[in-house]
């Protein structure tokens, strides 16, 4: 997968697939798929757990109240919406927001796998403890608990690509527990200095970094 174009077309295709999938109840209860959305050459892919009320009217991903939150973690870090690929574990409104089940979860997992191999992401941030255990599981690490890995580094290979896990809470989690708010500034900081220096020398994100830095200085 190289060309802009091929992307493009794997997504677009990956989107009707999506649309029309009936391979778990939830195509029955839901009133839009909610497939993600952003830049198909994003360096950062931000990867929540399932559609709520709003995403589930709407079609799109962290359009709520958590995606409020998002937005300003992302803004604080110097990122914009269209800047970033944004996507969920599952793809359909679980009813009244319950957990997704594990049925659920193999049932949609290979999309998003299709996902993370279209984008070829330099960063992964998992935001909360669905996607953290999946993500995870699929680069072959052990997890317990959100609480134990939040604002960690991992460098890992996902799918075959090289990439840096960033896990944090998810941000809803914030909106039941304030003090949870700053853990995910600290926690997105991490994740701006990751991508920054992922990017190294590149065009950052529209901003010309002078030089190359050095692992150390972007871990540190
Ligand atoms: N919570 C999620 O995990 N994803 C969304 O898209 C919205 C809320």
């Amino acid at each position: 997968m190289t060309s802009e174009g091929h992307k493009e077309e794997a997504m677009k295709a990956l989107i009707e697939e999506i649309a029309s999938c009936t391979r778990c109840p939830l195509h029955a209860t839901r009133k839009n798929p909610v497939p993600g959305e952003g830049s198909l050459d994003a360096p950062l892919m931000l990867i929540g757990e399932a559609p709520g009320r709003w995403e589930d009217e709407k079609g799109r991903p962290f359009v709520g109240a958590a995606g409020k939150l998002l937005d300003s973690l992302l803004a604080s870090i110097g990122l914009k919406r269209e800047e970033v690929f944004i996507a969920n574990v599952l793809k359909c409104r679980p009813p009244g927001n319950r957990d997704p089940r594990p049925d659920e979860i193999e049932a949609c997992t290979p999309f998003l796998d299709r996902q993370i191999r279209i984008i070829r992401p330099k960063v992964i941030a998992t935001l909360g403890r669905h996607s953290t255990s999946y993500i995870f599981s699929k680069a072959g690490l052990a997890f317990k608990r959100i609480s134990d890995v939040r604002g960690s580094v991992l460098k890992a290979r996902v799918l075959d690509i090289e990439v840096w896990i960033v896990p944090t809470y998810h941000p809803a989690s914030a909106l039941y527990n304030p003090g949870v708010k700053d853990i995910l500034r600290s926690d997105f900081e991490t994740i701006g200095r990751v991508v920054r220096g992922a990017l190294g020398g590149e065009e950052a994100l529209g901003e010309r970094r002078p030089r190359r830095r050095t692992l150390e200085e972007f871990m540190g």
